[in-house]
């Protein structure tokens, strides 16, 4: 006999800590379980499902194109793949797009190509890349040595030699870091699973300026802020910045595992033939997906994400038990009385038909972008609610 709990806990790797929930089925901002219970989607499968769950234009592109010609490699010319970076190059005046996997694999490309800039232009040994306390930049052995977070540098030694990490908005801190032998600098403008803290904006606009005059590559990991999840089609786009790298992925191929790398006009020509790449990056049927979910990320599309932020702002801001919120669109961290357990409010919550997600200390909230005000509102009613004891 089937059982998804029983032979999940027989059969698959025991590293997520999962709730106890086996969801089948959805539409929408809906999700509904194995017992037929529905729940208001305030997670979009971890900041990826952007036009929420089977939206009908993204089922037609992925159904239209794992219908006609589902992979190749990339030794071949892929219209949906050339579709995606034109449109990308266009709307962010970037110069060039590198196709990943995921968010981990877009990063490797990012710390790889600031590298490999600085050894063309200076020589070895100036390769040091500076993070940022708090960070989060993935799991593998590069990007978890980026992640500016001791939890994460254990047990898996050695791990990758020229991080440094800066404690956030601490200007000081990060002058008296910067060295000669500094590449990079890599950030997240919103920490996400850091705990969704926003990084100020003239903080920001200090690495822009420090990386210009001392030739350190800008780098922006907009895995989880990109894509019009806070507000701005990328979250750097709110600051008059230009970083030299962006990396993504989450929700660029609307739930496909898609990831992207766009260079500017500084970096454009550093990979070149042989130096990277991969197998399935910018897959068919998931650039078809990205394609779907970018060309519909326009100002009307933003709006709806910023005036979302607004009523979730409203209706927290005067809920019991909530502390503070923070991030930014519908990137949401909220900071709840110290006597409760983001984990339990959101066991709570799921009990009461919504599903949130933690970041650290606090309840996270990445709702599906296109969600509709009236599901928005039922399932803060009932996070409220999770939230009075
Ligand atoms: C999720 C995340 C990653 C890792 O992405 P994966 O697709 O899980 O490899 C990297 N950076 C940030 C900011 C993230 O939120």
């Amino acid at each position: 006999m089937f059982d998804v709990f029983k032979d999940d806990n027989e059969n698959i790797l025991n590293t997520y800590k999962r709730f106890n929930v086996a969801l089948v089925s959805g539409k929408g901002s809906i999700l509904k379980d194995i017992n037929g219970k529905e729940y208001i989607d305030f997670n979009s499968g971890i900041g990826t499902n952007s036009f929420g769950l089977c939206d009908d234009e993204w089922v037609k592109a992925v159904v239209e194109q794992a219908s006609t010609l589902q992979h190749t490699s990339n030794l071949y010319y892929s219209i949906p793949q050339v579709k995606v970076a034109k449109l990308l190059c266009e709307k962010t005046g970037m110069k060039k797009v590198f196709f990943s996997n995921s968010g981990a694999e877009s990063n490797e490309g990012a710390i790889k190509a600031a590298r490999k800039y600085s050894f063309d232009k200076y020589g070895e040994g100036r390769n040091e890349i500076i993070t940022l306390e708090n960070s989060f930049h993935g799991r593998t052995m590069a990007t978890l040595s980026a992640t500016g977070q001791d939890v994460f540098h254990q047990y898996f030694f050695p791990f990758v030699d020229g991080f440094k990490y800066a404690p956030a908005n601490d200007i000081e801190a990060l002058k008296n870091l910067i060295t000669d032998k500094t590449c990079a600098i890599m950030i997240e403008t919103v920490q996400g699973e850091g705990g969704v803290n926003a990084l100020d904006a003239e903080y920001i606009k200090f690495i822009d300026n420090i990386c210009k005059e001392k030739d350190i590559v800008f780098i922006v990991d907009e895995v989880q802020t990109g894509n019009g999840r806070c507000g701005y089609l990328y979250s750097y786009m709110e600051y008059d910045v230009h970083p030299n790298i962006v990396t993504t992925a989450k929700g660029i191929a609307g739930g496909l595992p898609m990831g992207a790398v766009l260079f500017d006009e500084k970096l454009e020509n550093t990979l070149v033939y042989g130096q990277h790449g991969t197998t399935y990056g910018g897959n068919l049927v998931c650039a078809s997906a990205a394609y779907s979910v970018l060309s519909r990320i326009d100002d009307e599309f933003l709006n709806h994400v910023k005036e979302c932020r607004k009523i979730i702002d409203e209706e927290l801001g005067s809920a019991k038990n909530v502390v503070s919120i923070s991030g930014k669109g519908l990137m949401v961290g909220i900071e709840i009385a110290p006597h409760l357990k983001a984990a339990d409010v959101v066991a709570k919550c799921i009990e009461g038909g919504v599903i949130p997600l933690t970041a650290k200390a606090k309840v996270r909230l990445l709702p599906p972008l296109n969600i509709s005000f009236e599901d928005l509102k039922k399932g803060l009613n009932i996070l409220k609610k999770a939230l009075e004891d």
